[in-house]
């Protein structure tokens, strides 16, 4: 596992940093996550026939119609994430790889992360293990509902794009708790937010347009 954790050639340190200095140009100021996105090897979350394009800046696939989202988008949502202070329960909809899981189980105290997909939902339970990330709870289930026994959640992320906004994951934050999610149709222009929960109800500011697989409810 070290030796496949340090990489080599096209997944060595020095390819990884070059992602870094490429997410910096591209405006991610915040070094809490460029740091944390420098040490995970982004590599072991994706197919090993992917490996050597792991840390080009693009989305890659992850089978099942899913993709591993582009890295610049994994941090521009981390970053909005822990903008107004470290969360320290994060629930996040839509596991896929795991890698976003596993990037905020290096920075936030604890994880909860659910996916639809038992085969994914089983992968990404196994690397975070190997990876020794003890933080983080994975489930099996339809995420449109939250991870109502864990709730409130100081911070929520959905890493699928949902039509609209389901609303029992607003219920699910704490006061002053964020929720980050893209929101818009397959096929048409999504938009990433940030809505804050407020003792008078729910504060939204628009992060960026985006491109996201589909929230899937059931
Ligand atoms: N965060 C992931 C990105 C995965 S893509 C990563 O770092 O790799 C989005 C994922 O959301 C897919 O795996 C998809 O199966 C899952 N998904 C879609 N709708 C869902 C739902 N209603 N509940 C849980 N997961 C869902």
């Amino acid at each position: 596992m070290e030796n496949q954790t340090e990489g080599i050639g096209m997944t060595s340190q020095r390819t990884r940093d070059r992602l870094i200095r490429r997410l910096r140009e591209k405006g991610i100021r915040d070094n809490r996550v460029l740091e944390a996105m420098r040490m995970l090897p982004r590599h072991l979350f994706v197919d090993e026939a992917l490996a050597t394009r792991a840390y080009e800046d693009d989305a890659l696939p992850i089978g099942h119609k899913q993709t591993i989202s582009q890295p610049y988008i994994v941090a521009r949502m981390t970053e909005a994430l822990l903008a107004d202070g470290v969360p320290k329960k994060v629930l996040e909809i839509g596991t896929g790889s795991g890698y976003q899981a596993a990037l905020l189980a290096h920075l936030v105290e604890q994880v909860y992360t659910v996916e639809r997909i038992e085969p994914l939902y089983q992968q990404a339970r196994k690397l975070l293990m190997k990876l020794g990330l003890r933080n983080v709870r994975c489930k099996l289930s339809d995420g449109t509902w939250g991870w109502e026994s864990y709730a409130p959640y100081d911070a929520i992320i959905v890493t699928a794009a949902a039509p609209e906004i389901p609303q029992s994951l607003l219920q699910q934050l704490a006061i002053g708790g964020r929720l980050i999610i893209p929101v818009g149709a397959q096929h048409e222009a999504q938009q990433l937010l940030t809505l804050v929960r407020t003792k008078e109800g729910i504060e939204q500011h628009k992060l960026e347009d985006v491109v996201f697989v589909p929230l899937v409810s059931g």
